[in-house]
C-alpha cells in the first residue's frame, strides 16, 4: 500500500510558539530540524562539534533504495563465528567491550525470528515508500542537488557460489518494488570498465542514488536552516530530565528549558535517554573510510565487493572506500589493522599502486534488529527519540525527520512507526 504523509508545513499558532530542542546535528537532527522548522517550531540544535561531524561525516554515501531487510536473521548469525576467526573480513569484536555487547546479542538472537524479521521488513518499506518524496523536498529546499549523483549501485560477487546465495535475497527486495538487474562479468564491465575484480555477477540497483560529499550536505541542511531563523548551540549536554511540559537540558556551563526534546546523538544516546529512565541496547558499530589519491574517474557509480563488505563511492575528492563492523567503545583508537585490511581489498578491485590520501573512523549508532528507534517516550511523552540508524542514516534521514514532526506534534498518519518503538526491547 502507498503511504501518504499530510502536508503538515502550515503552521498554526501554537507551534509557532512552541520551542522544540534538537539534541545531535547529524544527518538525522539536521533533517529533524528540517521539518520541525518548515511546520513552524522555533527549534534549537544542540551539539558538541559544528553539524555534521559525527558518523554522518564518513559514511559511503549512499541513498539505499534497496536497504529494506532487517539485517538480523539466523543465516548472519551462523556466518559470525567465522567472520569472526577471519582477519579479512569486516567484522571484528574488541574483548574489552564484549560486556556491553550481552544485552545486544540476546536482543539480537530474539529480532532473528520471522515474526519480529517481518515486522521490520514491513517498517522498512513503509519508510522506503516514502523517502523518494522526503529526500527530494530536502534536496531541492536546501539547493544540495548539486551533491547528488543518480547512478545507481553496484553490489559484486567474486565467487558464483555467494553470488547464488544472495539471490534470494533479490527476490525479497524485488518483491518490495526494488528495480534491479542481475549483470554477468561482461555486463559488469561495460558499467565500470576500469574495475580490476574478478566477478562472477553482480546486482545492480538503478534507482540508488548518492551524495559526492555527505559532509557539504549536511552543511547545506545547516547552512538552509540557519537561514530560516534556527539557532545552533555549540555544546555538550550532560543532563536531560523532563517534566509534564518542560524539558531541561544542562551543558557544564548553562542550563535550558524547552516544550519539547528530539534525541538525534547517534551512537552517543544510549546513556543520554537512561537519565529518562529508558534503557535501550544499542551499541557502537565502527566503520572506517580511506579516501583514495587521484582516483577522481576512476568509477562511475557506487560497488561494493559484497564478500568482504567494502563500499567504493567516486565522491568530489576521488574514491572513498568505506566498510568495516568494528564492535568496540566509541572513542577506542582506530585500528590500524582495519585499514590495512581495506587498503587492500581496495588495490584488489580497482588497482595496485592505489595510495591512500585521508582515513577516517565513526560509530553506526546500532541496535540488535539494525531497525531505528523513532517514536516518542512513554513516559514522557514531550520527548522524541530519532536514533539507531545503523548502516541507514543517510538513507532513512528525510524521512525519519518527517515522522519525527508529525510525532512533535501528534498528526495522524498511516505511517505505521510501530516496528521502530522504544519498547520493542522490552
Ligand atoms: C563507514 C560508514 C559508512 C556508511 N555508509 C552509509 C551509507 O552509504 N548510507 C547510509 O544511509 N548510511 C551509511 N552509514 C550510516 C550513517 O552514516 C549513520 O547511520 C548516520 O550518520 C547516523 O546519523 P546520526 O545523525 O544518527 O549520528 P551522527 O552523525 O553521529 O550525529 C550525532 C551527533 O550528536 C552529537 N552528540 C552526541 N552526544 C552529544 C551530547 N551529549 N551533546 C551534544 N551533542 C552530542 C555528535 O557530536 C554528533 O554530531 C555509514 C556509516 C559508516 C560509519
Amino acid at each position: 500500500m502507498k503511504q501518504h504523509l499530510s502536508d503538515s508545513a502550515i503552521s498554526t499558532p501554537s507551534q509557532q510558539q512552541k520551542r522544540v530542542a534538537i539534541l545531535g546535528a547529524g544527518i538525522i537532527g539536521l533533517n529533524c530540524a528540517f521539518w520541525l522548522q518548515r511546520a513552524g517550531y522555533q527549534v534549537t540544535l544542540f551539539d558538541t562539534e559544528k553539524p555534521g561531524l559525527g558518523a554522518s561525516f564518513g559514511n559511503a554515501g549512499l541513498f539505499a533504495d534497496y536497504g529494506r531487510l532487517p539485517f538480523a536473521t539466523f543465516s548472519m548469525l551462523r556466518k559470525i563465528p567465522n567472520m569472526l576467526l577471519d582477519k579479512q573480513s569486516p567484522l571484528s569484536i574488541d574483548p574489552k567491550y564484549t560486556p556491553s555487547l550481552l544485552s545486544y546479542g540476546y536482543q539480537y538472537f530474539k529480532a532473528c525470528f520471522d515474526r519480529r524479521y517481518q515486522s521490520g521488513k514491513q517498517g522498512l518499506l513503509a519508510l522506503h515508500q516514502l523517502v523518494k518524496e522526503t529526500d527530494e523536498t530536502v534536496i531541492s529546499a536546501t539547493n544540495s542537488e548539486h551533491l547528488i549523483t543518480r547512478q545507481g549501485f553496484i553490489g559484486l560477487f567474486s565467487t558464483k557460489e555467494s553470488f547464488d546465495k544472495a539471490k534470494p535475497s533479490f527476490e525479497e527486495r524485488a518483491g518490495q518494488g526494488v528495480q534491479l538487474r542481475l549483470l554477468d562479468s561482461v555486463q559488469i564491465r561495460e558499467l565500470e570498465p576500469n574495475l580490476k575484480l574478478d566477478c562472477a555477477g553482480a546486482v545492480y540497483y538503478p534507482n540508488t542514488y548518492h551524495s559526492v560529499n555527505p559532509s557539504h550536505y549536511c552543511q547545506s541542511i545547516f547552512d538552509y536552516f540557519c537561514k530560516q531563523g534556527g539557532h545552533f548551540v555549540q555544546e555538550k549536554i550532560s543532563g536531560l530530565s523532563a517534566q509534564d511540559k518542560k524539558v531541561d537540558l544542562h551543558s557544564v556551563v548553562n542550563s535550558y528549558e524547552f516544550d519539547h526534546l528530539v534525541v538525534t546523538t547517534g551512537a552517543a544516546s544510549k546513556p543520554l535517554v537512561e537519565q529518562l529512565g529508558l534503557s535501550i541496547p544499542q551499541v557502537c558499530e565502527r566503520g572506517y573510510h580511506l579516501m583514495l589519491k587521484d582516483t577522481e574517474n576512476l568509477l562511475t557509480r557506487p560497488i561494493a565487493w559484497m564478500n568482504q563488505g567494502v563500499h567504493m563511492t567516486p565522491m568530489q575528492q576521488g574514491i572513498r572506500v568505506a566498510g568495516s563492523a568494528e564492535y568496540t567503545h566509541i572513542d577506542s583508537q582506530p585500528s590500524e589493522m582495519r585499514t590495512r585490511v581495506m587498503h587492500n581489498h581496495a588495490q584488489t578491485m580497482i588497482g595496485a599502486g592505489i595510495e591512500i590520501a585521508t582515513s577516517w573512523v565513526g560509530s553506526r549508532p546500532t541496535t540488535p534488529d539494525s531497525l531505528p528507534v523513532i517514536a516518542n517516550m512513554k513516559n514522557h511523552p514531550n520527548v522524541t527519540l530519532a536514533f539507531g540508524h545503523g548502516h541507514l542514516g543517510l538513507t532513512l534521514a528525510s524521512v525519519t525527520g518527517k515522522a519525527v514532526e508529525q510525532l512533535v506534534s501528534g498528526t495522524v498518519t498511516d505511517l505505521d512507526l510501530s516496528a521502530f518503538s522504544a519498547e520493542r526491547f522490552n
